[in-house]
């Protein structure tokens, strides 16, 4: 059969499902490669992460398409595929490995549509699963700590000396003197990720830096997601980040479900927060006037 894959967010970041399904048809002996609007295909998976990708308009043929992921209908893989490792090699400049120790969170934020997506939080996969010879693994668990396998699996990681980054952030709460000690003990990618979404999140936050940095976890500087909703609280957090030697990275805040817009107020103070040059600086108030 000739599969063809269509990646509609782009080829920004490399698509898990599709490195998947690619692995999952070339096993079987079928064809796999990026749709190509000429050819005529037996099947076309298109995927879509994101909500707010447009839809691709190009005429596609084939005799059956199958679309998938949040940015569309929120369709998973069935279990065979989901548990095939990927095919790195549909995106050749790839030099980590890709999965998900764990899925869901039993957390239930507002904003976030994990819980409605994924449910509570489960194992889901050994690392060894989708590592396929890697020695650096980018890891898009949405919250490993509050899982027992996700601990075990952060123990492997240390054994098997695998460089990681929980892409997604490591939930500062979960953060005491043993975790630290553990996290202390991986080799990290990227610096540890944590977010500070809320003002009840100052204290967890300072708390889970001052643990890090009690057991030496390296690099010191902490990358800090903060939600844009109300700007006043968004200053307090991000000025205590910054005191802190930490990076805080603004994200406007989006009620998933109505999709709102953003403010454009919202959108102007993360563009300052993340711009480092700027952000170290330039007051807000000052550059609010420009
Ligand atoms: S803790 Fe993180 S993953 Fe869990 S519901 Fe809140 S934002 Fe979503």
């Amino acid at each position: 059969m000739k599969i063809g894959l269509l990646d509609i967010d782009g080829h920004n970041y490399p698509n898990l499902a599709l490195m998947k399904i690619s692995n999952h048809h070339k096993m079987m002996g079928d064809l796999v490669e990026f749709v190509n609007h000429f050819t005529d295909y037996d099947i076309v998976y298109q995927s879509k992460v994101f909500t707010y990708t447009p839809n691709n308009g190009f005429h596609i043929h084939a005799d059956l398409i199958i679309k998938g992921g949040t940015g569309f209908n929120g369709d998973v893989l069935s279990d065979l595929i989901e548990h095939t490792c990927p095919d790195y090699s549909i995106y050749p400049n790839l030099q980590s490995a890709y999965g998900f120790l764990t899925r869901g969170c039993p957390n239930k934020c507002s904003w976030c549509i994990v819980p409605e997506k994924e449910g509570k939080i489960r194992p889901n996969a050994d690392i060894e699963e989708f590592l396929d010879g890697k020695k650096s693994a980018i890891l898009m668990d949405n919250n490993v700590l509050a899982s027992e396998f996700g601990l075990q699996q952060i123990e492997k990681i240390i054994k098997l000396k695998i460089k990681v980054d929980f892409n997604q952030g490591l939930d500062a709460r979960l953060i005491d003197r043993p975790i630290a000690k553990l996290l202390s003990r991986v080799k990290w990618l990227k610096p540890v990720r944590l977010s500070c979404d809320t003002i009840n999140m100052i204290r967890p936050v300072k708390k889970a830096m001052r643990y890090l940095r009690e057991y030496g976890c390296t690099p010191q500087g902490y990358y800090v997601n903060v939600l844009v909703k109300d700007i006043d609280s968004a200053m307090r957090r991000v000025l205590l980040l910054q005191k802190w030697d930490m990076d805080p990275f603004a994200q406007p805040y989006i009620e998933y479900s109505t999709k709102k817009n953003i403010s454009h107020e919202q959108e102007r103070f993360s563009r300052w927060v993340n711009h480092k040059a700027i952000f170290n600086s330039v007051k807000w108030q000052d550059y609010n006037r420009l």
